[in-house]
């Protein structure tokens, strides 16, 4: 028998436990080659008082087994609580935040029946770098961090994706008419990079306009790259416009650790309730198991997970009033259909 992969897994806070346990029971009745190692991060860590909330063990967990299939996670508001999706991301390298955002028409209700784009997030820098700082009592200032190298490392990353996966335009989003120097060298080097691909189409967008031509026509919208803040808004909003926010998976991707997870929160108003759609893990599963060398059971998932809306089996966030099942008996549906 083939070796299993340890993976290290956290369940999350709100509905990860529930959209976590659906996920893990479809990978082990599709024969996935895993190993869970279960880890505690998240709202109980940060709540014992440990404000990164990311414990040792769990660290050492981490760069022991490389890969992290993650559940969402809550950071409690204010009170000197770093994101531990941040501080994760930051210290593992995790450079390249990867997500797909495919339509399913007709079998999930969209306006944008052929959209099928890719956004390929930086990570690491920009706003997200967590240097904030308290100037006077009515002061606050966050800034904003571009390096060539880091760009570079995304740009190249999103142009070779695209290569891999034939896929013909790089996008690039700034908004490099206002902040000339941050922006500006993320758009410079952007057009440095495209002159290494001369087969791939190439075009910038100022970040406002874009985002307003994504929202109306994502059908003409293939790979698109941006900084870090932006990527985090355009793929709720593109995830959104396929059908619902919980249908998207994301892949963290660097040069000796990955993380798979959905793009989606702990959703707090619905946690608890067992109506979560685990379809966004299922897809953070799948990109894991292509990650780890296990296409062919990534193959098998995606299928048995598209035969199952084509037989009208949906949460309720993609029935909208219309007839839905739990979480538990959605992967159930999907187990079925293996
Ligand atoms: P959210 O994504 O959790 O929820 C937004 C809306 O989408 C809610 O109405 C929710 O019910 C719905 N939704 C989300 N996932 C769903 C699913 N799988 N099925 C059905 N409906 C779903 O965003 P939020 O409410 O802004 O954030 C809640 C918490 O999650 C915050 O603490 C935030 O920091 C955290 N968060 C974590 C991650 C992560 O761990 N990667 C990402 C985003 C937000």
């Amino acid at each position: 028998m083939e070796q299993k992969t340890t993976i290290t897994v956290a369940r999350g806070d709100g509905i990860g436990p529930e959209i976590m346990d659906a996920t893990l029971k479809v990978l082990e009745h599709a024969g996935a080659r895993i190993e869970p190692e279960f880890i505690d991060v998240g709202e109980k860590v940060y709540l014992s008082g440990n404000t990164s909330g990311v414990p040792d063990e769990a660290w050492e967990s981490l760069r022991r087994n490389k890969v992290f299939f993650k559940g969402p996670i809550t950071t409690p508001q204010g009170g000197g609580y770093k994101s531990l999706n941040v501080t994760i991301r930051k210290t593992l390298g995790l450079y390249a935040n990867v997500r797909p955002n495919v339509s399913y028409d007709p079998f999930v209700k969209t306006k944008h029946p052929d959209m099928d784009l890719v956004i390929i997030r930086e990570n690491e820098e920009d706003l997200y770098g967590g240097i904030e700082h308290q100037q006077t009592p009515e002061v606050v200032q966050c800034l904003k961090l571009i390096t060539r190298p880091g760009t570079e490392k995304i740009v190249r990353y999103a142009f070779e994706y695209a290569k891999k996966n034939n896929r013909k335009k790089v996008t690039c989003f700034t908004k490099d008419n206002i902040m000339k120097l941050t922006d500006g060298l993320f758009h410079k080097v952007f057009d440095e990079i495209a002159e290494e691909y001369p087969d791939i189409e190439t075009e910038h967008w100022i970040i406002d306009i874009g985002m307003a031509k994504l929202a109306d026509t994502p059908q003409d919208f293939d790979v698109v790259v941006m900084p870090n803040l932006y990527g985090d808004i355009a793929s709720d909003v593109a995830a959104q416009i396929t059908g619902s926010v919980g249908l998207a998976g994301s892949a963290n991707i660097g040069d000796n650790v990955a993380m798979f997870e959905a793009i989606h929160g702990s959703a707090p108003d619905i946690a608890g309730k067992g109506i979560a759609n685990p379809s966004g893990l299922i897809h953070g599963a799948i990109m894991m198991l292509v990650h780890i060398g296990q296409a062919e059971i990534a193959t098998k998932i995606h299928n048995a997970w598209l035969k199952t809306l084509e037989d009208g089996v949906n949460t309720g966030d993609i029935a909208k009033g219309g007839a839905s099942v739990g979480t538990m008996a959605f992967a159930e549906a999907v187990i079925e259909r293996l």
